[in-house]
């Protein structure tokens, strides 16, 4: 196939952590609602935070479709575990691609050790899909800013140690006068709104931030000032592909528990594995998520060659998002009655699922764009 030995390695790696780690949990996780920091430290010493953060910098340097790879394998485990890596992934990629030298080396270290919390930090109540409506404001004072304004549904709001702020350093700018700011979240000005309690992914720890005349040092903006959404955006992709991969290991886990079901629940003297009606089932999942899983991977070599990525990276997240929904619910028809009970496998699943066709843009975004890059550059590019 076209893995080659290391992507295998590290796969493996993420498989057998994922099985020997994260599964046995997580029905614990999902019905307390626990932010699992030891899972996240042993985490941090296998080298699976800062997947493509490059060796120079402290990171593995591996490739996106490594990062894929562990993605789906984390998520076949909990999902909440891998979004945490895929948090760290676009919060670290944005300090390799545009922090200053100092910014890196402050922060990477940490991040990649899972010693300092991160969080990335863009929906508003007025500011969801269309970021251009945020009101949070860093205003210039003296060498460094002033931060007001606040934030919602924020991952890791919770927990978080320093938060990747997008706010408007220009009223008249438009996206030009959006910048990001690295923030100390334990700084005077700063409150946490509750958690929230959320469908699915319920150890990932959301919630609300809120700044109230919070001084920024000089050093706090990451890149220049004014290229807030355009650093936003040159991370997307990958967040992108992470996402799908994300979708892929939770569909992945729900096709294995349907197929183990399958052939131990017996009802007319025979497993149910043996009726059409079921197999059917079985098959459709199946399909649905190789394909999805050749979409994630076909993305993420796209973005490893510098090629354009942006549609394959949105067909995997719409088709993979989709996919997941579709096929945990399939998942819990297969348990019959079962799979609709708290404490079986496939009916977390099919709620973990769910935020895949929300988050990192909506799958009607997602289409959005797909159909914008076919009018413009063909429908064969
Ligand atoms: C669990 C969770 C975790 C999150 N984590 C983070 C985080 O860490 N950081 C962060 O910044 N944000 C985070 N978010 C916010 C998330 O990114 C937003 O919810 C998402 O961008 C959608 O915005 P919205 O919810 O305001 O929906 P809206 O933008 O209000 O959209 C509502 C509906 O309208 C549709 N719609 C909107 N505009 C269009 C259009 N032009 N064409 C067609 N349909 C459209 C949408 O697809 C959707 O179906 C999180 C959200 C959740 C629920």
């Amino acid at each position: 196939m076209y893995l080659n030995e290391t992507h295998e390695q590290v796969r493996d790696m993420a498989r057998q952590f994922a099985d020997e780690v994260i599964r046995p949990v997580a029905e614990a996780l999902d019905r307390e609602e626990r932010f699992p920091g030891e899972i996240y430290d042993q985490m941090a010493e296998l080298g699976l935070f800062g997947i493509g953060v490059p060796e120079a910098m402290g990171g593995p340097g591996f490739d996106t479709l490594t990062y894929a790879l562990v993605m789906e394998e984390l998520s076949r485990g909990y999902a909440s575990v891998a979004d945490q890596c895929g948090l760290v992934e676009l919060i670290s990629t944005l300090l390799v691609r545009h922090g200053s030298e100092a910014q890196r080396d402050r922060w990477l270290g940490p991040v990649l050790a899972a010693k300092t919390r991160v969080a990335y930090c863009i929906t508003e109540p007025e500011a969801g899909t269309d970021v251009s409506g945020i009101r949070t404001t860093a205003v210039r004072d003296g060498d460094g800013w002033v931060l007001n304004g606040g934030k919602i549904w924020i991952h890791n709001a919770p927990v978080a140690d320093a938060g990747f702020v997008l706010a408007r350093t220009d009223r008249e700018a438009g996206h030009r006068g959006m910048s990001i700011f690295i923030v100390d979240l334990h700084a005077d000005g700063v409150e946490r709104g509750p958690k929230e309690h959320k469908m699915g992914q319920r150890a990932s720890q959301v919630g609300a931030l809120n700044f109230t005349d919070v001084r920024l040092p000089a050093d706090a903006l990451l890149g220049s000032e004014g290229r807030g959404f355009h650093m936003m955006m040159s991370v997307l992709d990958k967040g992108r592909v992470g996402i799908a991969a994300l979708a892929v290991g939770i569909g992945q886990a729900g096709l294995e528990a349907a197929v183990d079901y399958a052939q131990q629940r017996r009802q007319f003297k025979k497993p149910i594995a043996e009726f059409q009606g079921v197999q059917w089932l079985l098959a459709d999942m199946a399909k649905d998520i190789e394909a999805a899983r050749l979409l994630v991977h076909s993305a993420a070599v796209r973005i490893d060659r510098k090629q354009d990525a942006t549609k394959a990276c949105s067909m995997a997240k719409c088709f993979a998002g989709d996919m997941a929904v579709a096929r945990t619910a399939d998942a819990v028809q297969v348990f019959g009655g079962s799979g609709y009970i708290r404490g079986f496998e496939v009916e977390r699943l099919y709620r973990d699922a769910k935020i895949t066709q929300i988050y990192e843009g909506t799958n009607q975004i997602q289409r959005m764009i797909i159909a914008r890059e076919l009018v413009k550059n063909g429908a064969r590019a």
